[in-house]
């Protein structure tokens, strides 16, 4: 996961002073140097490293600070809010035009992820605004790459503009924005092309775009594994094109972070988006304060709970957990709860917007292997019908069967068999416990095999 090692740094470091019932400037002193060194080592500029301890330190040092009742607490407040600080402070908003279209015009280099971000913010747009937008193909010196963009439409169900390769940008642009009109789409999302490295001809073919269509926003789509260099490339996109946000992709690699800690301090402009995989709903909108809190350790519920609220059905969840007190429960419901929760993402992802859940004990050295879940996920589906409404009738031969046609061994069968019932078992206790208590009622979702 990005920022790993920023964060296990950090953590380390707040954790000696977090407990200090008096703190001293040299306890301050020796923290912002690790907490620098932490930085630099994340690939963070080195200029933005140097504001932010200083100004860490300014605060720290403050008399209010030191004389408070619990002054290791208030320092690490201290490091939170600039960190928050650092990567842009309030969360800003996509923007609106006053007649629609909105138009939005991504630009970067190759490879950054341009037309899959074109694609995934379509998506986010209609999906949790309601919008329909459309995209416009102006990438013209690759076919593959307007076979890609409309590849992704045809994925989404969402209008791709495009004029072919022969055509120029700023007509592609302008006649697509004419079309969008038209036919009433509320956003227009441009995917332009690339180059290698930053050069001339490709500034000033994103100007004359710029110039004709006068676009609502400018998102920079930068590549966070390249670090330091995604800093100097968003710096030259905004020298050139004014930018009006940036948007961060593969933070699901491992990046250190440096870029999403330095990109905000070097072009004031703020990162809107994270990509966080390849797929079309694997976009979210950036959060800074929620980034810092998971970065010092202090979990993320707000975003755990968004995932959930945008990944799991409600009403379906609502039945599972009836069935879960009945004891109605069959392998079927299993495999549908499993596929819920892995919408929301690799469950290591998950298990780090969890308070403190890098702290306890063992679970950073448990794997959570999501292959671990399609082997349980291959195993049933192996089974018959007969064999998930009701898992007693398994005998011997039906075991071997199910391992054969799953690819995994019988003992592996078994273990399942086992957990499932165990897992029943606890389901009729708790939803027995619950009864009890009177007007309350259980969560909307359960992880049974966490
Ligand atoms: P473009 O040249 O800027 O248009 O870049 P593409 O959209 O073609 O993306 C280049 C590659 O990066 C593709 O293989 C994408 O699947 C991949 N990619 C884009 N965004 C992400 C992301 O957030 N995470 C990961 N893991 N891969 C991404
Ligand atoms: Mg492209």
């Amino acid at each position: 996961m990005a920022f790993e090692g920023l964060a296990d740094r950090l953590q380390h470091t707040i954790q000696k002073i977090k407990g200090k019932g008096k703190v001293t400037e040299q306890d301050v002193k020796e923290m912002t140097r690790e907490v620098r060194l932490a930085l630099l080592e994340a690939d963070v500029n080195f200029k933005v490293v140097k504001d932010f301890i200083k100004r860490v330190k300014e605060r720290a040092v403050d008399q209010e600070v030191m004389e408070s009742l619990t002054p290791g607490q208030q320092v690490i407040k201290v490091v939170k809010e600039e960190l928050t600080d650092l990567m842009g402070g309030d969360q800003s908003k996509i923007a609106v035009a006053d007649r629609p279209p909105t138009v939005i015009m991504m630009v970067g280099l190759q490879g950054a992820g341009k037309t899959t971000t074109t694609g995934k913010l379509a998506n986010l747009l209609r999906k949790k605004y309601n919008k329909q937008p459309m995209l416009v193909a102006a990438d013209v010196y690759r076919p593959a790459a307007i076979n890609q963009l409309e590849t992704l439409g045809k994925q989404l169900d969402m209008p791709v503009f495009s004029l072919g390769t022969e055509a120029n940008p700023v007509d592609i642009a302008n006649q697509a924005i004419e079309q969008a009109k038209n036919e009433h789409h509320d956003y227009v999302i441009i995917d332009t092309a690339g180059r290698l490295h930053v050069d001339s001809d490709l500034m000033d073919e994103l100007q004359q775009i710029k110039s004709n269509v006068t676009p609502d926003e400018i998102f920079l789509v930068v590549d966070a594994m390249t670090g330091q260099d995604a800093v100097n490339v968003a710096d030259s996109f905004n020298e050139q094109l004014d930018l009006t946000g940036v948007v961060l992709t593969k933070l699901d690699g491992d990046t250190r972070g440096g870029a999403a800690l330095s990109i905000k301090a070097v072009t004031d402009k703020p990162i809107k988006f994270a990509g966080m995989g390849e797929k079309l709903d694997e976009l979210e909108a950036f959060h800074p304060e929620r980034m810092a809190s998971r970065i010092l350790g202090m979990g993320d519920v707000l975003s755990l709970i968004e995932k959930a609220q945008d990944n799991v059905d409600e009403k379906r969840a609502k039945e599972l957990e009836e069935k879960m007190r009945s004891a109605s429960f069959t392998f079927d419901d299993f495999l549908e709860q499993m596929d819920q929760v892995k919408s929301m993402g690799p469950l290591e992802d998950l298990i780090g917007m969890i308070p403190g859940a890098n702290k306890m004990k063992g679970l950073k050295n448990v794997q959570f292997d999501d292959k671990q879940l399609s082997h349980v996920e291959a195993i049933i589906q192996s089974m018959t019908k007969a064999e998930r409404q009701d898992p007693s009738i398994m005998n011997a031969s039906r075991k071997k069967r199910i391992a054969q046609g799953a690819g995994r061994s019988v003992s592996e069968v078994n273990r399942l068999l086992k957990q499932f019932n165990e897992m029943k078992k606890m389901m009729k206790q708790m939803s027995g416990m619950q009864k009890g208590k009177k007007g309350k009622k259980g969560k909307g979702f359960n992880f049974p095999f966490m």
